[in-house]
């Protein structure tokens, strides 16, 4: 975790993160490794919702965008000809009295881990001139570890995609406009990461390659700017918090002419949430150079060959499940308590129904988990809680996100119909279980922000 003091909302989420199962420390028992984490059973189920709703939205809903999963350790030669051996780092600059390194351009976020701590170089240490730091993790491939057998963990799961250009356009026939899609994993050797899962040396990317005639380049970077944003309000975040940020040309990447951030007003700052870049022909004809194989489109129509221009949606899997989390936090005041709740879309969130027999006896259990059976076999994620008060349960799903509880009560054994209890409204409604998946899925598909 980050050694600058967090916002208290951002204690308040990391501490739940812990005790609900959502987000460990990696290596907990051996003190950790710096910035790492481990998902619990919850936070897989958020990091799958956000993958799904991605995969959903950016590939199987649409005709002209495909899915690819291409290796993290790629031919060393992959990461020379894209820029990333030589250009992918960080200034860096060292405080001679403490030695600590940090980004210096991130100066104003840092902290100098002298206690107390102070911002680097408030200490009166003298700071280096900055150097340059390479972000890539490298590491061996064989029996031999020497520099011939020197390999890279991936630090974006773009050039997989652009490796596979030309297979993906002849087993697909597909025609620019046409998108590659992929969510994998994706390493780099961050110097300051921080605030909890926002940066840390392993992440899960989700990219999109859009492949355009470059005439149509403009048309195709506003569209996925708009889409990207939309897609995040969609699935409920407040578009107060969202803004659209043009990069200016001093910030762009090598490979870029143009780049907008989708950014999130998070407790600790405005921060990237996912980038829309324009990369042009950079990385197709920078590998067709280097391999001596033609990456280009043949137009039957023109009769002629061309480079497609590329406009790419990258955000962070990760990311966007602790945007989804901080967006949908809220402490609401109750009569006579407090209650913490996640109102998370029903669709990100990681149990869609719980299912409570109101008592422990008279068959309510037995029929709460046919019931619960039922709505897994429709494809829902549930949550079966016959311990305490009916209203403790209630608050235990509230704290993480659950949309809809389900009680079993006296009178279901007799008439067949089950109380469904609103997260947001905290209203009751009393619903025939044999009408019950396909009451909760409409309810799931219907959902507003409140
Ligand atoms: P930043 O400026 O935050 O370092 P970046 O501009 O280097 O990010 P990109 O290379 O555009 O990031 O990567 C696309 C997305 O991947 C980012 O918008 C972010 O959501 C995610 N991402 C990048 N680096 C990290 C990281 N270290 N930890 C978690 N997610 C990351």
């Amino acid at each position: 975790m980050s050694k600058t003091k967090s916002p208290p909302l951002m204690e308040k989420i990391v501490s739940l993160c812990k005790r609900r199962g959502f987000v460990f420390q990696a290596s907990e028992i051996y003190g950790g490794i710096g910035n790492t984490y481990d998902y619990g059973p919850l936070g897989v189920e958020l990091l799958r919702r956000v993958k799904d709703a991605w995969w959903r939205d950016v590939v199987t809903a649409r005709d002209d965008v495909v899915g690819l999963d291409s290796a993290i350790i790629q031919n060393p030669a992959v990461w020379k000809t894209s820029g990333h051996v030589d250009g992918f780092s960080d200034p860096m600059v060292d405080c001679k009295t403490c030695k600590a390194r940090f980004r210096a351009d991130k100066l104003e976020d840092a902290r100098c881990p002298e206690k107390p701590s102070k911002h680097p170089g408030e200490c009166h240490g003298e700071l280096t001139e900055p150097r340059s730091f390479n972000l890539m993790f490298k590491t061996h491939v064989g029996a031999m570890e020497d520099s011939g057998s020197v390999a890279y963990l991936r630090p974006e799961t773009a050039q997989g995609i652009f490796l596979n250009f030309a297979n993906v356009l002849s087993a697909s026939r597909l025609k620019p406009p046409f998108g590659i899609a992929q969510i994998g994993k994706s390493f780099r050797n961050e110097i300051t990461p921080g605030n909890f899962v926002f940066r840390t040396r392993e992440f899960e990317q989700a990219e999109m390659e859009f492949f355009v005639p470059p005439a149509e380049n403009d048309r195709w970077y506003e569209y996925w700017k708009q889409e990207r944003f939309d897609w995040y309000v969609r699935l409920g975040i407040d578009p107060a918090k969202l803004r659209m940020r043009e990069h200016e040309a001093e910030e762009l990447a090598h490979y870029s002419t143009g780049t907008s951030d989708v950014e999130y007003e998070y407790p600790f700052g405005w921060g990237e949430l996912e980038g829309i870049a324009c990369r042009t022909d950079f990385d197709l004809k920078r590998h067709a150079e280097a391999s001596g194989v033609r990456l280009e489109y043949f137009d039957p129509q023109t009769k002629e060959h061309y480079v497609p221009y590329v406009i790419e949606p990258a955000g962070g899997i990760n990311r966007m499940a602790l945007t989804f989390l901080i967006d949908a936090y809220r402490e609401e005041e109750l009569e006579k308590e407090t209650r913490v709740v996640l109102r998370f879309h029903p669709s990100i969130a990681p149990i869609t129904a719980a299912v409570f027999p109101l008592v422990k006896k008279d068959g309510m259990p037995e029929r709460a988990h046919e019931i619960e059976r039922d709505l897994r076999l429709a494809g829902m994620s549930t949550f079966y809680d016959e311990k305490a008060a009916i209203g403790r349960r209630y608050r235990r799903q509230d704290e993480v996100g659950t949309p809809f509880c389900i009680t079993v009560d006296g009178d279901t054994l007799s008439d067949g119909v089950v109380t469904v209890r609103d997260r947001d409204s905290m209203e009751q409604e009393r619903v025939p279980a044999a009408e019950l998946s396909g009451y909760l899925l409409e309810r799931v598909r219907t959902w507003k922000r409140a």
